[in-house]
């Protein structure tokens, strides 16, 4: 249910509907509009009864909700949600890139990683310092020292930092020197996690699982939303099919789908998407023009020697002439960087 307030409602109408809510023990959720208020209903096990709301003062109207999803949804907020990270925008209207390696490494391999990042006209660094591998015998990342190398290359830089977060335990250290806290494909339906992030008030990158359909996907951004935590973006990473050229399959269809059916940002994540060098490209401009309010790139010093996805990292150059050509194509359609 979602109550639509009438333009001009004052702060104790507001303030008196969201406590009729939670006098029924469900959760109130104000969301602000440009022409009004509207207050999302969340906790409720079955319909919830209008009549209870009608008759309040300042009420406009009841609506039912349809989706098993309802903050994520459009029906909930018809208008976009633009997310400020420190001063860069990402969402409707904005073209953002992320870059940067799949891992923390070293103090060199970060610095000078963040060096072309910040001369690309990127705002955002990437890298993870705890890492979900597949293989508990592959390299699991530096963890805090890795934090700490963020947090000197993030100061240095001005560099806003996109790191995973891996489990709960680690929330808090992460959180501290994050800007944004990735929630991984692995993750994605960590349901304990989901609700340590829903907590807290960083905003979530949430990478889409390996094989969950975007209903999945939005419910667990729904976890996150009902637990007070608005600032989430998606991220379209690839999925498993029967296909096994690709590492993924990088579901371009996806971004237009977030799109039409919710109101968050999504991030396009070709790197993962194709898993191979050469096929990043590509995809990377199509995802620009397919509407992504945000690229995410890997990046490397020397792809050969990464200790963690080599094979899909551009070189310098590469990222360089992608870059280039991403903020190009955002120009063309008129987005603000
Ligand atoms: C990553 O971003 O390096 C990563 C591990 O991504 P994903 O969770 O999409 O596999
Ligand atoms: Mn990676």
């Amino acid at each position: 249910m979602l109550i639509l307030m009438q333009k001009g409602a004052t702060e104790p109408q507001i303030h008196a509907v969201c406590q009729r809510i939670r006098e029924l023990g469900f959760a109130p959720h104000e969301i602000p509009g440009s022409i009004r208020v509207a207050i999302g209903i969340t906790g409720n096990q079955g319909p919830v009864s209008p009549e209870a709301f009608q008759n309040l003062s300042g009420v406009a109207e009841c609506v039912p909700v349809s989706k098993p999803y309802k903050l994520v949804s459009k029906e909930v907020k018809p208008e976009p949600t633009v997310l400020d990270i420190r001063g860069a925008k990402i969402g409707h209207g904005h073209f953002s890139l992320i870059a940067g390696p799949c891992s923390v490494e070293s103090r060199d391999q970060v610095f000078r990683t963040a060096e072309v990042v910040a001369c690309s006209g990127a705002k955002f660094l990437r890298g993870g310092a705890y890492k979900p591998r597949t293989s508990p015998y592959a390299f699991q990342g530096l963890k805090e020292e890795g934090l700490r190398l963020l947090d000197e290359v993030k100061r240095k830089f001005d560099l806003r930092i996109v790191t995973e977060v891996k489990d709960t335990e680690s929330l808090p250290a992460v959180a501290e020197v994050a800007d944004v806290l990735q929630i991984g494909a692995r993750n994605m339906q960590n349901f304990s996690l989901l609700e340590a992030a829903g907590r807290q008030r960083r905003p979530v990158l949430l990478k889409r699982g390996i094989s969950a359909t975007l209903q999945e996907l939005f419910m667990a951004a729904e976890y996150l939303l009902s637990l007070g935590n608005y600032q989430v973006m998606f991220c379209e990473r690839g999925i498993r099919t029967f296909e096994t050229m690709t590492r993924n399959t990088f579901d371009l269809s996806a971004i237009a789908m977030i799109k039409h059916h919710t109101h968050l940002p999504v991030v396009a994540d070709p790197s993962h998407g194709v898993g191979i060098d050469w096929a990043v490209a590509p995809m990377a401009r199509a995802a620009v023009v397919a509407g992504a309010d945000a690229v995410m790139i890997e990046t490397h010093p020397d792809p050969s020697k990464a200790l963690s996805d080599g094979q899909q990292s551009l070189t310098f150059e590469e990222f360089r002439r992608l870059s280039a050509e991403l903020f190009e194509l955002a120009d063309w359609i008129s987005r603000k960087r």
